[in-house]
């Protein structure tokens, strides 16, 4: 039951219950439909499922009623529009779409009730805002005054830093120059520094207020697993987690999905592809399917998810490393927009790394460009290899700072609620979520230090070996693991390597713990991976970790469930 608006609320308010039949904004809602109904441009930074249509389908329907005209809504996703378009008419909204899903005899429809002045919502693709006909058309209602503003939705598609960039975006600056005086409003839940400030600077907001929300989201809880067996561990999450409940399954490439979906499907799980290579026909009725139906689990690449709004999506999962944290975010952010328990679920392991970095350093993109995206995983990786609080630094990364909400604080005694057991030795004292892997089991931290020096210098000594009896040589990850814990082979016996000073070093260690040092040193860009082979070499910062100037510190890797060969996993 909603509870009754009173007659003086705010046109707002008013509208809020009235035509949406809620009885109250959510964070900063209220500020920014004041704005924008006042006649304010806004950059509104909000995560996903934060409540953004609301920011500007309320003042649409506020500034329509005070007979100021047609609002505009560019958008790129031609599903978005159909959905929103179907739900405000259910609610005797006046709004309509015009985009290629249309023939001509509809469109003209269309632009008959846009220029009568009735439509109170117009929502477009960019390309169609672009062609002069519209253009004419919306100049002819500002010329009376009938036009109310325009919204940019996936404001973020301006900026060529993000994976979204839509050419016909830049175009949208004239709005600003062809409509003055017409309030704007851009939203995104991209929300890293160097895209806000494309989008300001590219869509010309230099005056808009800036209206950022939190973009912690405290219902998903965050968990990133080493790579093991992925897909027994993917399968192991759903059935023990998630058995009967929707949730999306992300993956590198198109084939990966096909050959996840179609194994899901033999284990009885009800899963289906979606990848941008599959036929329009088929991809429209999984995402449909996904949709109406309970329960599905979609398993897809990034192609999906842009403007699905499923409100009971329970788990996003990642068995592929995404490209960036905001990437990351985005892509879980789709999971729990009803604000119930969800998951965020990832497994990464030494070749996801591996295969990010290297994509990043053959691409023909210009230097400084890679260097931003380096730059980009690296927070990625950092946020993977963490054992202190994901959510903390999650929202770091975007600039905020995370605080305990007060009944999370710690109750009496002072000691942490999150198990009792205080801060485990060796996590940073700070903030915790109590709704993170790491939170919710503190893992154990070790010193990897001596042992990252004896992996290092194993690679070094390879090297020089190499120089001196067979050419310059170098050598995977399976082998350099054999020679530290001194595991006889063939090729060890090939290159004499049981010679070498680092032979058998680092016996007391298992396979497992060596993957995760050397996955940790790949991270951080001290050992990198060239070749077809994967050949293994130092790179120049690994020279002060030899030195014992930098000191490393590591989560305990899990129980591995089985015992494998000696591939690398992932
Ligand atoms: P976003 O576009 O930011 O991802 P939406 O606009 O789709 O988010 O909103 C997410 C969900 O929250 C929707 O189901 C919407 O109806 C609901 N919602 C938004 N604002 C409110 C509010 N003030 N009160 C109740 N529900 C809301
Ligand atoms: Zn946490």
């Amino acid at each position: 039951m909603t509870p009754p608006i009173p007659h003086d609320a705010s046109p707002a308010l008013q509208v809020l219950g009235e035509v949406f039949g809620y009885s109250a904004f959510r964070g900063q809602q209220q500020a920014i439909i004041e704005h924008v109904v006042a006649g304010g441009d806004a950059l509104v930074l909000m995560p996903t499922g934060g409540g953004k249509s609301l920011c500007y389908q309320v003042p649409a329907i506020v500034r329509q009623r005070a007979g100021q005209g047609v609002a505009v809504v560019v958008s790129p996703l031609i599903a978005l529009m159909h959905d929103q378009v179907g739900a405000l008419e259910e609610v005797g909204v006046h709004a309509s779409f015009l985009n290629s899903t249309l023939d001509n005899a509809q469109a003209q429809a269309i632009e008959r009730e846009l220029l009568s002045g009735r439509l109170t919502m117009l929502y477009v693709a960019p390309e169609r805002l672009l062609t002069p006909r519209l253009q004419g058309m919306l100049a002819s209602l500002h010329e009376r005054g009938r036009l109310s503003l325009f919204a940019i939705d996936e404001a973020h598609c301006v900026s060529q830093w993000g994976h979204d960039f839509r050419e016909d975006y830049l175009q949208l600056s004239v709005l600003h120059e062809q409509f003055p005086g017409v309030p704007r409003i851009a939203l995104t839940a991209t929300a890293d520094d160097h895209t806000r400030a494309d989008i300001v600077e590219r869509l010309q907001l230099q005056d808009a207020r800036l209206f950022v929300s939190s973009f912690d989201r405290p219902n998903i809880r965050y968990t990133l697993v080493e790579k093991v067996k992925p897909r027994d561990q993917l399968l192991r999450f759903i059935r023990d987690e998630h058995e009967g409940e929707a949730g999306i399954v992300y993956c590198g490439s198109r084939k990966k999905v096909e050959e996840t979906a179609s194994w899901l499907a033999e284990q009885g799980v009800d899963a289906l592809p979606y990848h941008a290579g599959l036929d329009a026909e088929v991809r429209r009725r999984h995402q449909d399917r996904f949709l109406r139906e309970d329960g599905l689990v979609m398993v897809a690449t990034i192609a999906f998810g842009m403007g699905i709004d499923k409100p009971d999506v329970r788990f996003v999962a990642h068995l592929d490393l995404p490209k960036n944290i905001e990437g990351y975010y985005q892509e879980t952010g789709r999971a729990g927009r009803d604000g119930e328990a969800a998951d965020a679920w990832m497994t990464y392991g030494l070749a996801d790394v591996v295969n990010q970095r290297r994509m990043i350093d053959e691409s023909p993109a210009a230097e400084e460009f890679k260097r931003v995206q380096r730059g980009k995983l690296d927070a990625l990786l950092a946020l993977a290899e963490a054992h202190d609080c994901r959510r903390v630094r999650l929202l770091s990364y975007f600039g905020e700072q995370y605080r305990e909400p007060p009944d999370v604080g710690p109750p009496q005694g002072g000691r942490s609620p999150l198990g009792g057991q205080g801060v485990p030795e060796g996590l940073t004292v700070g903030a915790r979520c109590g709704n993170c892997d790491n939170c919710l089991n503190p893992p154990s931290i070790w010193d990897a230090t001596e042992s990252a020096r004896k992996l290092l210098s194993c690679i070094y000594r390879f090297q020089q070996h190499g120089q001196q009896n067979h050419g310059a040589r170098s050598f995977g990850a399976g082998h350099l693991i054999d020679v530290l814990r001194g595991k006889a082979s063939d090729k060890v016996a090939q290159y004499g390597h049981e010679r070498l000073s680092t032979w058998a070093v680092g016996a007391d260690m298992s396979e497992q713990q060596w993957r995760a040092v050397l996955r940790q040193l790949v991270s951080l860009g001290h050992v990198v991976a060239e070749g077809e082979y994967n050949t293994l070499a130092l790179t120049d910062s690994a020279r002060a970790v030899l030195k014992g100037d930098v000191s490393l510190r590591m989560k305990t890797p899990a129980e591995p469930t089985t015992k494998r060969g000696r591939t690398v996993r992932g």
